[in-house]
């Protein structure tokens, strides 16, 4: 027998509850049974999201939303600034290019997190931006970017939006979409959601929205001011992925009886637990900015072979962990807590690493990542 654990930062794993509801038969979209879970389901992403404004539903993966997000707002030559600390922002870079926009791009070591005061310097000098696109958190390298001082900077500019890729870190870190004012939002189903991959969310400022009646990018599918005359109406414009949004009314439905205050305080201590765990090992983090509660990433040795270790863990073993991407391939584990995981995930994950680097021959005092997560879980089991 091989029991399979992902502990990868997306596919997450989705909850029994969950899991239940969706197998139950498919219903016919166009009734009122599925207008009723799919309004209730928008309620519940406004909370996650903080914010008044519709969140759209998209079917499709998280680039959906991120491409939707350019297409609908910004047009041809527009001047973009773009954060490149690691693989995802790259692609708003190369989204953004695809579509003809004048990129600009801070590029950052990965690991890094983005500092307010070099977007503030740019914006300072290019007062012509007519979008800054940054990652909340970048899974590539597991660094978190500092949101809240970004926007703050943005929210004072009439004609610049700021567009967030919150797809690890919404549901995982506070984000206050109204309150910070970020422009657009966007995430998928698969990572914090707990859900199948299938599913991209966008909402959009009145400042966003004012910007889609000038874009004239041809599109159809992903024309949000379509959708959101259908969303409107608890419909989507075409089909919608009926089973994967009655799993998402119960995923809002556990978000919300555990609280997003414990949701966030949940990521931030099997986080804490994780890097902590590593570092006993004797393990260097990847991030060398703020740490994001999504998923820890951290060095290998030196000439170890980071991909036939994942490999062998997740076919031998069942434990999924992520490698690297780009030049970190094979040079560094991503261990995740997001989502459905709470602190005995963790321990897994944990143990599961110490006895395969240990088969692996890497030497470290084994035992001492299980023991550090442990004195830090053990002071929040139970309550
Ligand atoms: C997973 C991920 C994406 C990509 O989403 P897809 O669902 O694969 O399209 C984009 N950004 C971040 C930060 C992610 O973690």
């Amino acid at each position: 027998m091989l029991k399979k654990y992902l502990m990868a930062p997306g596919p997450t794993p989705v909850p029994e509850r969950v899991l239940l509801e969706m197998a139950k038969p498919v219903i016919y979209h166009r009734t009122d049974e599925f207008s009723k879970t799919f309004a209730q389901a928008a309620e519940g992403l406004k909370k996650v999201f903080n914010t008044k404004k519709e969140v759209l539903m998209l079917a499709g993966s998280g680039t959906a939303a991120m491409e939707a997000a350019i297409i609908n707002t910004l047009n041809p030559g527009d001047k973009v600034l773009v954060i490149d600390a690691g693989k995802f922002g790259q692609r708003w870079k190369n989204i953004s290019k695809t579509f003809g926009m004048d990129v600009h791009v801070i590029e950052m070591e990965w690991g890094t997190s983005a500092d307010p005061a070099q977007v503030e310097s740019f914006l300072i000098a290019n007062p012509d931006t007519k979008a800054v696109m940054i990652q909340g958190s970048e899974t590539s390298t597991t660094a978190y970017h500092p949101i809240k001082e970004i926007a703050k900077i943005i929210s004072t500019k009439d004609d610049t939006i700021f567009i967030v890729d919150g797809i690890t870190s919404i549901g995982v870190h506070e984000t206050m979409m109204d309150e910070w004012g970020i422009d657009i939002a966007v995430t998928g189903s698969q990572k914090a959601l707990m859900l199948p991959p299938g599913l991209a969310f966008i909402a959009l400022s009145d400042k966003a929205w004012r910007f889609c009646e000038k874009a004239t990018i041809p599109r159809y599918y992903l024309d949000l001011k379509r959708e959101l005359k259908s969303q409107r109406e608890a419909t989507t414009a075409y089909t919608p992925a009926v089973t994967i949004i009655n799993g998402l009314k119960v995923v809002l439905d556990m978000m919300e009886e555990e609280g997003l205050a414990n949701v966030y305080k949940r990521h931030q201590i099997n986080g804490d637990a994780t890097r902590a765990a590593v570092q006993a090992m004797g393990f260097k983090l990847l991030p060398t900015g703020t740490p994001s509660n999504a998923a820890t990433g951290f060095y290998l040795p030196e000439g170890f072979e980071g991909g036939k270790f994942a490999k062998f863990m997740r076919e031998k073993v069942g434990i999924t962990y992520a490698g690297g991407q780009d030049h970190l391939k094979g040079k560094i584990i991503r261990v995740s807590h997001l989502g459905y995981h709470d602190a005995f995930d963790t321990i897994v994950a944990i143990s599961g690493l110490e006895m395969g680097l240990a088969k692996f021959g890497v030497k470290f005092d084994m035992g001492a990542g299980v023991k550090a997560a442990q004195e830090i879980l053990k002071n929040y089991i139970g309550e």
